[in-house]
């Protein structure tokens, strides 16, 4: 039934096995549809690879699925991360930012299994490539070869410890500009949405706005106001900031299957609740891109 407000759950932010989830994108629309989701959001890291399948399983679940991905982009000293929905998935362009943000990769995982092997923690690369199978490799990959091997007891311990920014077997990888990001993703007909701008460390409502203009103006179309790790200060902040510039407000979870057994599809750490309304928001604006 249809009530003048939806307010049915949906999650617009999903990691599957195309890139660190461990859930496949089949696997990941019937949780959704076993915990009674109206959508889901496909967000992996530099490819689109996950999509068809998503799209497929979720005609077959009765789980609307909404086609997207996940870059990284620098914008001054910050280093953000952008969500695309909606992209043209055969788009030329954003085909070649995905595969050169994943040659990036293929650059930074030797030097990281490098750091790993002079602090006497041997990873072999063949490891890592098996863990994340025929997906986008990245460090949580690296994390859970390193819990199997022992050197550490969880994958938050490897973060903590050694691959976090800051840690030692920390190697940081080249990124666009964003708005070179903006930019393909808005020929690809994909609406720009920051993603979890609660992990940049802005406190204050000058401090976002002085990012959040320039972004605005570079093409963004939409913040994520909600969040797993955004607490009600920050769902707040970020609400305002959307109103102030018009923006369409998404939410996910950011859910990872087992890699992040702590955070569940939908419901993020237990209180997130993103409402299915907010999507017919984000439809209106890919229909006018
Ligand atoms: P990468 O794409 O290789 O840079 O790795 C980023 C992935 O690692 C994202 O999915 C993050 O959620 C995850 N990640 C980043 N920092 C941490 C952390 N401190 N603990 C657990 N996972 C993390
Ligand atoms: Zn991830
Ligand atoms: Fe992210
Ligand atoms: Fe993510």
């Amino acid at each position: 039934m249809l009530t003048a407000v939806d307010d049915r759950p949906i999650d617009l932010h999903v990691h599957t096995t195309a890139s660190d989830g461990d859930l496949s994108p089949r696997e990941c629309v019937a949780r959704a549809a076993a915990l009674g989701l109206a959508a889901i959001g496909i967000a992996d890291h530099d490819t689109v690879a996950g999509n068809a399948e998503a799209m497929a399983a979720g005609e077959e679940m009765g789980v609307e699925v909404v086609p997207g991905l996940e870059v990284a982009a620098k914008h001054g000293h910050w280093s953000l991360h952008v969500l695309g929905y909606y992209p043209e998935l055969g788009d030329a362009g954003l085909g070649r930012l995905l595969r050169r943000a994943r040659a990036r990769r293929d650059e930074r995982n030797p030097q990281i299994l490098a750091r790993l092997a002079a602090l006497g923690l041997p990873v072999p690369f063949e490891e890592v490539a098996a863990e994340a199978r025929h997906g986008v490799v990245g460090r949580p990959h690296i994390a859970a070869v390193m819990v199997r091997r022992g050197h550490v007891a969880t994958a938050e311990e490897a973060f903590a410890r050694y691959l976090a920014k800051g840690r030692p077997a920390y190697v940081e990888r080249r990124k666009p500009e964003a708005a070179e990001v903006l930019e393909v993703l808005l020929a690809a007909r994909a609406v720009p949405v920051l993603a979890h701008p609660g992990t940049l460390g802005i406190e204050s409502s000058d401090a976002l706005e002085a990012l959040l203009g320039p972004l605005v103006e570079l093409g963004l179309r939409g913040i994520e106001v909600h969040y797993h790790a955004h607490n009600a200060v920050q769902t707040a902040l970020f609400g305002r900031a959307a109103e102030r510039h018009g923006l369409a407000v998404t939410g996910g979870s950011d859910f990872h299957g087992a890699a992040k057994p702590d955070i569940e599809l939908g419901r993020g750490l237990g209180g997130m609740h993103v409402p299915y309304r907010l999507l017919e928001r984000l439809k209106a604006e890919r229909a006018r891109l």
